[in-house]
């Protein structure tokens, strides 16, 4: 039998996802966010899935992008950090990609180059998350300059915020970012994009020409408080595997590397095939919960590179083979990463390659 740590992905929930979020933007666009993998949940797959119900695809990179090319899909790819080299811009055209422009560089370059086929150009402003992208100064300008580039048939402006998961974070809020956005662009002739998954799922109509969700997609909710559109989300990635030993350990004996728990109790333990060369967190928590068989215990122990020990104490009926769930339907990945310091995302794009995806 080969090893039972495996990512079950629900495409059908993604696919529902997708709807979903498309369905705050009736008049507008949605692309579909695909990069790292589609949030671990395997790029090709996934965006084979979407191809009848999204336009547009958005990954990080070229390689990105060209896998998906080589997976079949025939959509427009747009390059979210846009290109690194100016001899990429060729394949940009030819294949049919979008580029974000984020710096001058990058508009001198495609000022000089010579391309066979026009270019669709993402304008980047940065409005106040303050990591890629024109200043409001700059940017009318840049707008302007890429008009008038026989090779650049059609330009729209995106911005990316910075808090629109957390209303109380401290930074640039989502309207002072919108706010930063020259009267110029609200000309309803322009192309605007500026929606996340955590806008598109709490904030006004206005900001949804192009939305621009990812982890939506995969059901996780990016804000700090669900609310009732994110209550709809349906999780699409489960990560399992199975209890593959059991023992007792006795009251000051200890579990794991470095003996961080010692139990105080006769406990009994289950040794799991899951570890962090598997993508589950080694900051995991004492305490951080997982499902056996549909019942909620908790994590013991240090998580080491292929194995992680559970509390079975109060599931007498779990053995050998019982299934254990790490994050998903049942269990949401948010909570989980709560208990590891961490975010969902972070999670999902951490699953490994030896963890198999499995398509249901
Ligand atoms: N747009 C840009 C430029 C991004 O970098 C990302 C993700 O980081 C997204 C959209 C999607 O964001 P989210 O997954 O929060 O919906």
């Amino acid at each position: 039998m080969a090893r039972p740590a495996v990512a079950e992905i629900n495409l059908k929930n993604i696919q529902a996802n997708f709807k979903l979020a498309s369905s705050f933007a009736p008049a507008g666009k949605t692309l579909a966010v695909v990069k790292a993998n589609a949030y671990g949940h395997g790029a090709a797959r996934v965006a084979q899935h979407l191809a009848q119900d999204a336009e547009v695809f958005a990954v990080a990179c070229i390689e990105e992008a060209l896998a998906l090319r080589k997976a079949g899909l025939q959509q427009p790819i747009l390059l979210l950090e846009g290109f690194f080299e100016a001899a990429e811009l060729e394949v940009i055209a030819q294949e049919g990609f979008w580029t974000a422009v984020h710096r001058q560089e990058q508009l001198d370059q495609l000022a000089r180059s010579v391309l066979a086929k026009p270019l669709c150009v993402w304008l980047k402003i940065d409005t106040g998350m303050h990591r890629l992208g024109f200043s409001p100064e700059q940017a009318i300008k840049a707008y302007n300059d890429l008009l008038n580039m026989p090779h650049v048939k059609q330009v729209v402006v995106m911005s990316h915020l910075a808090n629109a998961d957390d209303s109380l974070a401290p930074g640039a809020s989502v309207p002072s970012q919108v706010a930063q956005l020259p009267e110029f662009f609200l000309n309803p002739g322009i192309e605007l994009s500026i929606a996340n998954s955590a806008a598109i799922l709490s904030q006004p109509t206005a900001l949804r020409h192009w939305q621009r969700p990812g982890i939506m997609l995969y059901g996780s909710c990016p804000l700090a408080i669900a609310n009732q559109h994110s209550n709809s989300l349906r999780p699409a990635m489960t990560l399992k595997s199975q209890v593959i030993a059991t023992r007792w350990v006795e009251p000051g004996e200890s579990v794991g590397y470095g003996g961080r728990f010692v139990a105080e109790r006769r406990t009994r333990v289950g040794t799991v095939a899951m570890g962090y060369a598997d993508g589950y967190p080694r900051q995991a928590a004492e305490g951080t919960p997982v499902l056996v068989d549909g019942q909620r215990t908790q994590l013991i122990g240090r998580v080491s590179m292929d194995m992680l020990t559970l509390d079975l104490t109060n599931l007498p009926d779990a053995d050998v083979g019982s299934e254990v769930e790490f994050w998903g339907e049942k269990l949401s990945a948010n909570e989980v990463a709560a208990h590891c310091d961490t975010i969902a995302y972070h999670l999902f794009t951490g699953v490994t390659d030896r963890v198999p995806r499995t398509y249901i």
